[in-house]
């Protein structure tokens, strides 16, 4: 008995795992989950998530955090995320890291870097073995995280052919944001939706469908009533009337999916990146609640099935360079003031859309657009601007009127406004200031991203992590093996 147990640990110093030998073999120790929930918070980076829990408690008098159900899990690290061919990532690269647990280059949808040979996705190896799949966010379904699930296109671009390699998956549950272009760039090819309808598949588009589908009417498509031109979900902070919302989808999704073979969820809040591009905290702090009450549902789920299931929630990459803390408040901050704003920068910034065009040049007004700022942001009122603050507004005003570029240098119009209209932008960096944080960037970042795992399997998780071992984990605690073609 001794000497087995010395040849046992003999094994594991040379492998360096218990009873692994060959390749693919898996420890028959390992635990073996058969529902899967991959929460992936777009942007969504250490900060956003702990701004959220912040405001949660002061909402309540307290400093601190209230935790979210994300940090409740036990395991907690991180995950660089660095794409083949460029310290930051972008979405493609990273969902087809996570999604595959390969290395990709930039812009790039489930293949290889020199986007010659496609590469398998853990949806695909669980669709494969019998389990049910669902895919879900709140962008366009066929936006680049949700697309790396599925399709395998050499630019995250291909709208329309990603669309159709969506139809070609087979997947049982396709839900949040609809086609960004469902019958091409130019509208010249056939409609998707027709194609999905005529694929089988159930395309739930009202609430009164939305509350009777049940797993009969698999695979089924639940498409936003509420979408944007580019076919995303409103902001969760908007409350649109009529919209869905991504947490009751993730509910509607474990109640359809469950099932003896188990089931793979990908789960995406999309817009908390779109929120961070445009350095809109309130937004962020909207979507990150959002995601996290869907997060609830699947630790609802794993309650009633401990030993089954396994929840991971991480991000794609950080966005914005959200830091909590900014120069101008010192060590100051008062994240209640986020709750002042009313509407995303996305309404706002229609608004003044609006205003401008049926307002005659020459009528347009600092005075007027000072009062939609005061409405929505609360900035002017008894948030008093300071008189550095009020020059940026007169100076952003000034600008997204006349549409030309004060500075001569393209550097200093991109640090000030991007692409963004400079009167939104400008509201929403002030009011975040003044809150005590600030944003370093327009564009994602190379931090790594938080991973928050719980369930069956989770101490694979434990360590500093590259995003590739998180698929890589889930291959070898579902026993996934490559499709043969
Ligand atoms: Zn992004």
């Amino acid at each position: 008995m001794k000497k087995l147990r010395y040849l046992l640990l003999l094994l594991v110093y040379i492998t360096g795992s218990p009873l692994t030998t060959m390749a693919g073999d898996v420890p028959s120790s390992d635990p073996q989950p058969k529902y899967i929930f991959l929460f992936i918070g777009d942007g969504m980076g250490l900060a956003h998530v702990s701004m959220a829990e912040a405001l949660l408690a002061e909402r309540q008098g307290k400093t601190g955090i209230q935790k979210l159900n994300m940090s409740t899990f036990p395991v907690m690290t991180f995950a660089t995320t660095f794409a083949k061919n460029r310290y930051i990532t972008c979405s493609a690269a990273a969902g087809t890291a996570l999604a595959t647990g390969e290395k990709t280059s930039i812009n790039t949808i489930g293949m290889d870097s020199a986007r010659i040979h496609p590469l398998q996705t853990i949806a695909e190896r669980a669709k494969a073995k019998g389990m049910k799949v669902g895919i879900m966010t709140t962008v366009s379904i066929d936006h680049a995280t949700p697309a790396c699930f599925y399709a395998h296109q050499p630019d995250r671009n291909r709208y329309y052919e990603i669309g159709t390699q969506l139809l070609a998956s087979g997947f049982d549950f396709f839900g949040g944001g609809g086609f960004k272009y469902p019958t091409g760039k130019k509208k010249d090819r056939a409609d998707l939706y027709h194609a999905v309808a005529e694929q089988g598949y159930t395309v739930v588009k009202e609430q009164k469908t939305f509350d009777t589908i049940s797993a009969k009417s698999l695979p089924m498509m639940v498409v936003n009533p509420v979408l944007s031109a580019s076919s995303d979900m409103p902001y969760a902070m908007d409350s649109i009337q009529g919209s869905f919302s991504l947490s009751g989808i993730v509910k509607k999704a474990i109640e359809v999916l469950d099932n003896p073979k188990g089931f793979f969820m990908m789960v995406e809040g999309g817009k908390i990146d779109w929120a961070a591009h445009a350095n809109d905290a309130a937004a962020i702090v909207g979507e990150v609640f959002e995601l996290d009450k869907a997060v609830g549902y699947a630790l609802e789920f794993y309650r009633k099935h401990p030993d089954e299931t396994l929840i991971i929630v991480t991000a794609d990459h950080e966005t914005g360079g959200l830091s909590l803390g900014w120069a101008g408040t010192s060590y100051e901050s008062d994240f209640t003031l986020l709750d002042r704003q009313k509407v995303s920068g996305e309404v706002f910034d229609a608004k003044i859309e609006a205003y401008k065009k049926r307002t005659p040049a020459s009528m347009v007004r600092y005075d007027s657009v000072m009062r939609m700022i005061a409405t929505d942001f609360g900035l002017g009122t008894d948030i008093k601007l300071s008189k550095y603050e009020e020059e940026q507004l007169r100076r952003a005003f000034r600008i997204s009127i006349s549409g030309e570029k004060e500075s001569l240098y393209k550097d200093e119009n991109t640090v000030l406004y991007d692409n963004y209209d400079p009167i939104g932008i400008t509201a929403r960096k002030i009011l975040a200031n003044k809150a005590g944080i600030d944003f370093t960037t327009w564009m994602h970042t190379g931090t790594p991203v938080p991973v928050r795992v719980i369930g069956s399997g989770q101490e694979l998780f434990n360590g500093f992590l590259d995003n590739t071992d998180i698929p890589v984990n889930i291959i070898r605690l579902l026993r996934l093996q490559a499709i043969k073609q």
